[in-house]
């Protein structure tokens, strides 16, 4: 987080038509400040105009955590308020000019509420329209933090046989593979797919006191959040015992369809053709209709983010845009898989960040 990042975001305010962004705590005042501000029903907000210099209302209660954070070595005003002052009055009296403000897309609706009564005559739009054309393309620390996010979840898929055995339920199998997301590096657990037999046909069951089978196919998602506020998110599948045919007249279809997609990405191309790569190899194979879900989502700061690799995005990705490929086949009432890397666009092609292989991981009988 930079001095140099603020004068950005505030470029691109000016140039939208927007006379300040007002930024509550998530993954945009992460971005902007390095604050990873507790989302309180009290206001913080950090009030960025296009001209003039940017400050962040508190209450004088999270003051201390707002400067012991990056945002403290920023440079800008940290503005306390008692319990008892009105913050949307203080930031309306600011902004006494303003016509048109850009409210955080994640900013609580009461919030939102409070700022057009405070600020009646002033149009509120979304400060996504600024912030996201900003976060889309990662900047190299930004990658390497991404890069360390995928190398902590490969980590966790490499120890998955120790736990994934038949008579075990989902959500115990589930519970060990959280343990051990939080184990190789992560602070939060953001999800945990175990989806065993029929469940695998959902894309996102998550776990179930379902039994699992001996000659079971099982899907395994998971992702976290490290102490950088990047995500992982990573798909690889197992199977116990000896896979079903029915199963192995698809898998290689979609690992060639995944690693086809992959291939599709470079400088230039939109966002939808990586999706169309992928599907139409499926569709030749005779699957495309069990191929339900997009191809693909940003990540960064949050697991689900732009630029969403999906038909009607047309969108031309750029070198730093970071995304994952994560095409699927659901047979429903028997199985299904899904293979998924984060990969990042480059000068000239594509990186994957995650690196375990691809092959269906099989799990002998102890
Ligand atoms: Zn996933
Ligand atoms: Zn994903
Ligand atoms: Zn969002």
């Amino acid at each position: 987080v930079t001095h140099e990042l603020l004068a950005r975001a505030q470029r691109a305010t000016a140039d939208s038509g927007i006379d300040a962004l007002l930024i509550t705590p998530g993954p945009d005042l992460r971005y902007l400040t390095g604050y990873d501000a507790l989302p309180l029903e009290r206001l913080t907000c950090l009030v960025l105009p296009a001209n003039g210099d940017a400050f962040l209302v508190a209450p004088r209660l999270e003051v201390p955590a707002a400067k012991a954070s990056p945002a403290g070595n920023l440079g800008i005003d940290i503005k306390g308020y008692g319990e008892t002052d009105s913050a949307y009055a203080m930031v309306a009296s600011f902004l006494s000019t303003a016509k048109v403000v850009g409210l955080d897309d994640h900013m609580p609706a009461v919030q939102v509420f409070a700022f057009r009564d405070a600020m009646p005559d002033v149009e509120q739009r979304l400060a996504g329209e600024v912030v996201h054309p900003l976060r889309v393309v990662k900047t190299q620390p930004e990658i390497d933090a991404l890069q360390a996010a995928a190398d902590a979840i490969d980590r966790v898929h490499a120890r998955v046989p120790e736990w994934l055995r038949a008579g075990r339920t989902e959500r115990e199998v589930g519970r060990d593979i959280a343990d051990a997301i939080i184990e190789e590096g992560h602070v939060s657990v953001d999800f945990v797919i175990v989806g065993s037999g029929p469940n695998g046909a959902s894309p996102h069951h998550e776990v179930s006191d379902r039994v699992i089978g001996a000659n079971d196919i099982v899907v395994v998602d998971i992702g976290g959040t490290m102490p950088s506020g990047y995500c992982s998110d990573c798909t690889r599948m197992y199977a116990l015992g000896t896979p079903p045919a029915d199963f192995m007249a698809y898998y290689p279809a979609l690992v060639e369809a995944q690693a086809t997609s992959v291939a599709s990405v470079r400088p230039g191309v939109t966002a939808e053709s990586v999706d169309s790569a992928g599907r139409d190899l499926l569709t030749a194979a005779g699957y495309g209709e069990h191929f339900i879900h997009r191809t693909g989502h940003g990540i960064g700061l949050e697991t689900h983010e732009n630029p969403y690799i999906v038909q009607g995005n047309d969108q031309l990705l750029e070198p730093g845009m970071a995304f994952s490929v994560e095409p699927g086949v659901y047979l429903e009432g028997l199985h299904g898989a899904r293979i998924e890397d984060i990969v990042v666009v480059t000068q000239d092609g594509v990186r994957a960040l995650n690196r375990r292989p691809h092959e269906l991981v099989i799990i002998e009988p102890a």
